[in-house]
């Protein structure tokens, strides 16, 4: 019984504030939270306020102090609640501000710091959802859409412009993870690096504490559930440089997943590329000298509407210098509605697969000498499954479907879902071998 959440409950004002309470405690019953009697049996407090005269004004801030002082963990409502400034300047440590008849946000507020406690006969889910993932890994969606409109793409024009979910939703959904038992988290969306720009980084909450919707942000706070943390899809803006420093300090996993697509700024320009006119190469030497077991995959475009042998050669030079971990490469497609199709000289079909065998066979070298390197080293690996050719897991450097993995011949002992400390005793082109320590 004692791992019911509790809220209490303050409720000021006139009949029609009564009701609202009244509806906001049934919601909050029917959910299985119970109402606690005082302060200090409460998880969070509720504060149903008045604002109809200066007197009611002043009750409600006092109420609100009163509750914030007594329990700490305060949302507030009502009509008072409908100047949310007022509340905020009196109180900056409130967690949430609705007005009133607002039964949804409160409870919405509540949510977000006192999640719903689970009931087994009413609930048809568990806690973490239904998960097409194994059990140990699991997909972190954290906006929908896309601010971009790069040329070769429809997805803006199919989800629409970014819609960031609210920091303290996905900290809860991560924490309901960590608790199911998975071990790595893989941050996705369509631009990461964008996350929060369209709430212009709005302070969330996260156990009770301010939390910026931004990229950073999120990161260090995802660090804090001690799981793995892997970022997919960023951009070269300059604000990636800070998760650097969380990846060197060991919180969050050295991985970037950076589709760069080309690397003729002419190309793109033409692409409409975000961070197009980033030096990305000093970017990239920068982040290794502050990370140098920083691992970068990235995809690439051959064929793309206008591209020269020059345009190519420069890419073919990136690659060279780039030495990225892992890379994809596909060949230029006209999707139905992508605006890139109404550009000019288009490159046949057999030099677009010309370019993009070139490049392949460069990075395949590129690829497997930095995987020789790894031969000697001790890596952590999380154990995906038990196969016939012995435990299949990735470490650090590789994402689950992507990339390559460490296959351990003797798995005895081994269990997926956990961690293993793996000697690195051979490397293929996409693969290592290693032998647990
Ligand atoms: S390719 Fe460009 S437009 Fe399409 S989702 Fe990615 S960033 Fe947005």
């Amino acid at each position: 019984m004692d791992t019911v959440p509790k809220v209490g409950f303050v409720s000021l004002g006139c009949p029609k504030a009564t009701s609202d309470s009244e509806r906001i405690l049934t919601e909050l019953r029917a959910e299985g939270y119970l109402i606690a009697p005082n302060y200090q049996d409460a998880d969070l407090v509720v504060v149903n306020t008045c604002g109809f005269i200066d007197a009611a004004v002043e009750e409600s801030l006092d109420a609100i102090g009163e509750a914030l002082a007594e329990n700490g963990k305060v949302i507030v409502t009502g009509c008072l609640g409908a100047n949310a400034a007022v509340v905020k300047n009196a109180h900056p440590a409130v967690l949430a501000v609705t007005g009133p008849h607002a039964t949804e946000a409160v409870m919405a507020a509540v949510h977000m710091h006192l999640p719903k406690p689970h009931d087994p006969y009413l609930d048809l889910v568990p806690p973490q959802g239904i998960r097409l993932t194994p059990d140990h890994y699991a997909y972190l969606k954290i906006s929908e859409g896309c601010n971009h409109r790069c040329s070769f793409c429809i997805i803006p024009s199919m989800r629409g412009d970014l819609v960031s979910r609210p920091v303290g939703e996905v900290m809860q959904e991560a924490e309901r993870l960590a608790a199911a038992g998975v071990k790595e988290l893989l941050v996705i969306s369509q631009d990461t690096s964008a996350y929060g720009v369209d709430i212009k980084y709005r302070t969330g909450f996260w156990q009770g504490r301010p939390l910026k919707t931004r990229m950073t942000e999120l990161a260090a706070a995802l660090a804090e559930l001690d799981v793995w943390v892997r970022l997919h899809y960023v951009y070269p803006y300059p604000h990636v440089d800070e998760v650097i420093p969380l990846m060197a300090e060991g919180k969050i996993l050295p991985y970037l997943d950076i589709p760069f697509q080309h690397a003729s700024p002419r190309i793109l320009k033409a692409m409409k590329r975000p961070a197009a006119a980033e030096n990305t190469l000093a970017r990239i030497r920068a982040w290794r000298e502050i990370c140098p077991e920083l691992v970068i995959r990235s995809t690439f475009i051959t064929g793309f509407p206008g591209e020269t042998e020059a345009d190519f050669e420069q890419l073919m030079d990136f690659i060279e210098e780039a030495e990225l971990d892992r890379v994809g490469c596909f060949t230029y497609s006209a999707v139905d509605g992508a605006t890139a199709n109404a550009l000019p000289d288009h490159v046949p079909e057999e030099v677009k697969e010309e370019r993009r065998a070139r490049l392949m066979e460069r990075q395949a070298d590129i690829s497997a000498d930095r995987l020789e390197a790894r031969i000697g080293q001790t890596l952590t690996v999380l154990i995906d499954e038990i196969s016939v050719e012995g435990a299949i897991g990735r470490s650090y450097a590789d994402a689950p479907e992507i990339d390559g993995v460490v296959v351990i011949e003797d798995a005895a002992g081994l269990v997926p879902g956990e961690f293993a400390t793996v000697r690195i005793v051979d490397s293929g082109e996409h693969d290592l071998w290693g032998e647990c320590v």
